[in-house]
């Protein structure tokens, strides 16, 4: 069985909001919602990249809330979710990491189609980024939902339907490589739970004892839950405790 965690729980309380937008959750709210639908370990980020929206004093405000004599440590992690370039560095560094104190780096490929037109193309640089930030940066701990932007590309009428089926299985193959060469975990999210390919590669990772983690991804108390449905279907593919990646 494995032990229900979510490593991937936005504080977005720390992040700059239009003028009279409600705030987001702080740190302590998040965990305090992931402990209550069942996740025994916690891990709290926010985004690191070039977005106005998320200025590295962001960060330095919830690192803050983390280190506070007040707040419960107790297997809770704090990470950040930093965006990959192209030659795979990310957006925090080994400076932002020390800095902020941090326990991991998800490093993740946010693209739309406002940014890149075309599925392929789209699926191109996906890879490029992971496969770099895979072989040459040891920074990132985590590769957060890969290929999780396909299905914006179904939403934005661009293709019909979105599966990992559409992923050239040489892309997928390669990352599942050098994930288990760098011991770099790869994220459960955003899941197509009924596609078969998407199954196949989670089974991929389990016949290979590639190391896993499983994030709800929520950015408010009341997107926590998602991570249960996903641990229960990562547990009927018979993923392993012993692979299940923790902060060090
Ligand atoms: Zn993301
Ligand atoms: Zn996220």
């Amino acid at each position: 069985m494995l032990i229900q965690s979510d490593y991937h729980i936005h504080a977005s309380f720390y992040r700059i909001r239009p003028e009279g937008a409600e705030a987001g959750p702080t740190a302590a709210q998040q965990q305090t919602a992931a402990r209550a639908v069942g996740c025994h370990y916690v891990g709290i980020i926010e985004h690191c990249n070039t977005s106005p929206k998320h200025p590295f004093s962001c960060l330095e405000a919830l690192s803050e809330e983390y280190y506070s004599d007040g707040f419960d440590r107790q297997d809770t992690y704090l990470g950040v979710e930093a965006d990959l370039q192209d030659d795979g560095s990310d957006a925090c560094g080994e400076e932002g990491r020390k800095q902020l104190r941090l326990h991991y780096i998800i490093g993740s490929v946010h693209l739309s189609p406002a940014i890149i037109t075309t599925l392929d193309e789209y699926l191109r640089v996906e890879y490029h980024r992971i496969r770099n930030a895979l072989t040459h940066n040891r920074n990132v701990d985590c590769i957060g939902h890969p290929f999780g932007e396909g299905i914006r590309y179904e939403r934005a009428g661009i293709i019909p339907r979105w599966g990992y089926d559409l992923i050239p299985d040489e892309y997928l193959q390669e990352i599942l490589k050098l994930a288990k060469e760098h011991h770099v975990a790869l994220e459960i999210n955003r899941c197509d739970l009924q596609n078969e390919a998407y199954r196949r590669f989670w089974e991929a990772v389990r016949d290979n004892h590639i190391l896993f983690e499983i994030g709800s991804d929520a950015h408010t108390t009341g997107k926590c839950p998602a991570v249960v449905e996903r641990t229960q279907w990562a547990d009927s593919l018979g993923l392993q405790e012993e692979y299940h990646w923790k902060p060090l």
